[in-house]
C-alpha cells in the first residue's frame, strides 16, 4: 500500500491487485516505531493517525510473574530524539487510512495472482479468476506465501518456527473495575519459568480513549497443524499457556471473550530479491518472527527505498532493483535476525540504529561501481 501511495505521488500509475474481496477489520493491533512513523509523517498522515491510534504513555517490559520492571520505554524522549512517535493502531484502521490515501480505483479486489510471465518489455499477470493483465513492472508485496517469490525461486513453504501468536481484541470495559498498572507492556518469561522456553505476553490499548484493548503473544506450540492460516482458539488454552504470569495478564485473558491463534512462520534470507522487471518487498522478501514489531515497518521502509531507486534508474528496472537490494539487504537481515531471537527492548536499549533510520533521505549507496542520480523522496515529489 505504501509503495502504491509513494509511486502515485511520484507520478507513476500503480495498480494494486488484492486477492481479498474487501479489507476487513481483523482482530489485531500494530506498532509503528519512529523509523516508519517518520515516513507516514512526511506523507502528511501523522495527525490523522494520531487520532485513530494512540501512543502508549507507559509501556513496561516486565518479568513474567512478579511484574518487576526491566525497562520502561521512554516514549516522550524517543519522540523528541527521533522526531516521530511510537504509534499503535488497529490494523484495519491503518489499512483503511492507507486505502483512502490512494486515488479511487487504484486497488482492484478479488484479484488473486496465480502466475507471472516475463515478456520482452512487459510482465503478464494471470489471476485465479482466469483474467490476465500486463504491467511494466511487478512489485511482489504479497506476504509470506508470495506467489511472486515462488515465480522467482520456486515453490517452498515457509518454515514453522515452533511458535504461535495468540491474539485478541476486546472492549476494555470488560476488565470491569480492574486497573492495569500500565497502558501497555510486555511480560517476558525467563529461566525460572517451568517450561524453560521463550514465551511472552504483550498488551496495549488501541485508541486514545482506551476503549479497546489488544493482546498478542509469542508462545511455543509443538502441536501446530502445519497450516498457514490462523484458527480460533479456546481461551482456556491461552490461560494454561500463561499460568503463573502476572495478575494483569490473567485479568486480560479472563476478560477477553474470544481469540485467534496464528502460526509464526519465517524463511531464511532469500538469495534473490528480483529478476528483470519483477521485485519483492516486505514479508514476501524478508519475513520474520514479529518480536521487534518491525515487519510492517520494514515493508514501509522498503517501499520508500524502492520508489527512490526506480526513479533514479529511470527505465532500467533491473538496475533499480539491484540498487534497492544493495541498500536494503543488510538492514532487513539485521532486523530479521534480532526479531527472531526476541531480545529487543527487554532491557534498557539504545534503539538509534533502528529508529533513527530515515528511508526518505538516507544517501543511497551505488551498486557494482555504477552511480545513479538518486534523490531524496522529498526531491522526487517536488519534481512531479
Ligand atoms: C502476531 C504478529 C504481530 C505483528 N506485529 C507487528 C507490529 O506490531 N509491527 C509491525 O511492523 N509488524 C508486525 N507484524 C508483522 C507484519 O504484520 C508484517 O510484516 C506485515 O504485514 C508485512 O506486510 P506485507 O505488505 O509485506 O505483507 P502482508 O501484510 O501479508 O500483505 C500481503 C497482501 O497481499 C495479499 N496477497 C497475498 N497473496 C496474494 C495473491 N496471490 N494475489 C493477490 N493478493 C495477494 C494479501 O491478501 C495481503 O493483503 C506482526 C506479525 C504477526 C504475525
Amino acid at each position: 500500500m505504501t509503495a502504491a501511495i509513494l509511486l502515485q505521488r511520484a507520478g507513476y500509475e500503480p495498480v494494486v491487485y488484492e486477492q481479498a474481496s474487501h479489507i476487513s477489520r481483523i482482530g489485531a493491533g500494530i506498532n509503528l516505531w519512529p523509523n516508519s512513523t517518520r515516513i507516514l509523517k512526511a506523507l502528511g498522515f501523522e495527525n490523522e493517525l494520531q487520532k485513530i491510534g494512540t501512543t502508549p504513555e507507559k509501556w513496561l517490559n516486565c518479568e513474567w510473574d512478579t511484574g518487576r520492571v526491566y525497562f520502561r520505554q521512554p516514549a516522550e524522549e524517543w519522540l523528541e530524539h527521533y522526531g516521530a512517535p511510537h504509534l499503535i493502531l488497529h490494523r484495519g484502521d491503518l489499512q483503511q487510512y492507507m486505502i483512502n490515501a490512494l486515488k479511487p480505483g487504484t486497488i482492484l479486489y478479488s484479484k488473486s495472482l496465480s502466475g507471472l510471465a516475463e515478456k520482452a518489455d512487459r510482465i503478464q499477470m494471470t489471476f485465479r479468476d482466469g483474467t490476465t493483465e500486463e504491467a511494466d513492472i511487478v512489485i511482489g508485496a504479497d506476504g509470506i506465501n508470495s506467489v511472486v517469490r515462488e515465480t522467482l525461486l520456486g515453490p517452498e513453504p515457509p518454515k514453522y518456527t515452533g511458535n504461535v501468536a495468540y491474539r485478541g481484541v476486546f472492549p476494555s470495559s470488560l476488565l470491569g473495575d480492574y486497573k492495569l498498572r500500565s497502558d501497555a507492556g510486555k511480560y517476558w518469561s525467563d529461566d525460572r519459568h517451568p517450561a524453560q522456553e521463550d514465551r511472552h505476553f504483550i498488551f496495549y490499548y488501541l485508541t486514545n480513549a482506551k476503549d479497546e484493548i489488544y493482546f498478542v503473544t509469542g508462545s511455543p506450540d509443538p502441536n501446530w497443524n502445519g497450516g498457514a492460516n490462523p484458527v480460533d482458539v479456546e481461551m482456556s488454552e491461552i490461560k494454561e499457556c500463561y499460568r503463573g504470569f502476572h495478575e494483569d495478564v490473567q485479568r486480560i485473558i479472563d476478560a477477553c471473550p474470544k481469540a485467534t491463534k496464528w502460526p509464526l512462520l519465517t524463511r531464511d534470507p532469500l538469495p534473490l530479491w528480483s529478476r528483470g522487471r519483477i521485485v519483492l518487498l516486505g514479508d514476501a522478501c524478508h519475513p520474520m518472527k514479529p518480536h521487534m514489531g518491525q515487519g510492517a515497518g520494514m515493508a514501509i521502509e522498503d517501499a520508500v527505498i524502492l520508489v527512490r531507486c526506480i526513479a533514479a534508474a529511470e527505465n532500467d528496472y533491473a538496475g533499480a532493483f539491484e540498487l534497492y537490494k544493495a541498500n536494503r539487504i543488510d538492514r532487513a537481515t539485521r532486523v530479521q535476525t534480532i526479531s527472531n531471537i526476541n531480545i529487543w527492548l527487554r532491557y534498557p536499549t539504545d534503539p538509534t540504529w533502528c529508529f533513527g533510520y530515515d528511508a526518505m533521505s538516507i544517501p543511497l549507496q551505488s551498486v557494482n561501481g555504477r552511480s545513479f542520480a538518486t534523490k531524496t523522496y522529498a526531491e522526487l515529489e517536488l519534481a512531479v
